[in-house]
Parts: C-alpha cells; sequence; structure tokens
C-alpha cells in the first residue's frame, strides 16, 4: 500500500482543494487522505461524507431533498485529478458489466504542482513585459476616440503621419503597464512554496 507523509489536511492544501472545488473538494481530500490504506470508490466517499454531514446545516445539494449526490463528488475527483492532485484505477465488474474506480489522492505532489503554476506565470508575465518592451505603439492625439495604435513598423510605414488626419504619430507611453509587470514579476518571485 501506499504511503504518504501528508496526513493532514494543512491549510495550503485546504486552500488549494477550495479554489479548484469549492467546500466539497475539502471533504472529498479528507475522504481520500482517510482512506490511505484501502482502496476507495467514488461511492465510498459520496457515503462517507454524507454520514459526516448528517445532522448538520451542510448541504451540497441546495435544490434537491439528497445533501450530496454521486455526481457532484465524481465530478469534484475528475476535478482534482486534473490538477494531478488525484489518481484512479478502474475494474470492471464482473457481475454488472460497470467501471468500478478505485481513487487515491497525490498530494505529495502539491509542492511540485504550485511550483509548476508559479514559474507558468511568471513565464506568461515576463512574455508579456518582453512584448510591452519590444513594442510600443503610436497612436494620433487628434484621432484618440478612434483608439487606432500603430506598432512600430506600422507607424514607420505611414512616414509617422496619422493615415486618418494627417497629422504626427505619437508614441504612446507603456511606462506605467511595464512597471506594473515588473512589480508583480518580483511578488511572484518572493512567492515560497513549502508544504510542511
Ligand atoms: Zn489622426
Amino acid at each position: 500500500m501506499r504511503q504518504s507523509h501528508i496526513k493532514e489536511l494543512n491549510p495550503f492544501l485546504g486552500s488549494f482543494l477550495y479554489i479548484i472545488g469549492g467546500e466539497i473538494a475539502i471533504y472529498v481530500g479528507m475522504e481520500l487522505l482517510k482512506s490511505e490504506s484501502e482502496d476507495i470508490t467514488d461511492e465510498d466517499i459520496t457515503e462517507s461524507i454524507k454520514e459526516s454531514i448528517e445532522g448538520t446545516e451542510i448541504d451540497f445539494e441546495p435544490n434537491d431533498s439528497e445533501i450530496l449526490k454521486l455526481n457532484t463528488v465524481r465530478k469534484t475527483l475528475y476535478k482534482l485529478y486534473s490538477e494531478k492532485l488525484a489518481q484512479f484505477r478502474r475494474i470492471r465488474d464482473k457481475s454488472t458489466g460497470w467501471f468500478i474506480y478505485y481513487w487515491w489522492h497525490e498530494f505529495d505532489l502539491l509542492e511540485e504542482i504550485l511550483l509548476e503554476k508559479k514559474n507558468f506565470i511568471e513565464n506568461k508575465l515576463r512574455d508579456r513585459l518582453q512584448f510591452e518592451q519590444n513594442n510600443y505603439f503610436f497612436i494620433c492625439k487628434n484621432c484618440q476616440e478612434s483608439n487606432i495604435k500603430y506598432n512600430f513598423d506600422e507607424a514607420f510605414e505611414l512616414n509617422f503621419r496619422c493615415s486618418n488626419c494627417g497629422n504626427p504619430l505619437e508614441a504612446q507611453d507603456n511606462q506605467e503597464i511595464i512597471l506594473l509587470l515588473k512589480n508583480k514579476i518580483a511578488l511572484i518571485q518572493n512567492i515560497k512554496i513549502s508544504i510542511d
């Protein structure tokens, strides 16, 4: 049986689960942690959560007489799966012919997943910064309402004259957005991701 060093839902993991799938994802996450050493199906998880919230105010299906549907748990498990936080194997039930899905968590990968996300965002911001630094635009102050922007090549082609009114084109100041992007990059670089 697989063993994990994560034994409880720490606040970091809890927050991430919440972002992925709302409150139900936290409950599903707790069930996956509880059942680390046994095979657990989506049906088992649903039943176990239903038991745990019985007699409380919690109702995951406000428009339904049931407090939690199997389908809601399945959807949540797939959300965790698509974020690489859960895995499953399926086995065909010989008597019914249906597939049975056994689930387990991959919460040990959380740090790696978050680092990946952090790097992804940082790269996106850097691309955008580079774009802004390499592409400044030219506008015509006279035709500002039309919102026409020309990049350098286009402005050059036009001899830096507005194609609409013939007035000289002026470089648009994008220092503000460049500064904003630089600040965001610095901010994300300073985020320390540590689960323990
Ligand atoms: Zn113009």
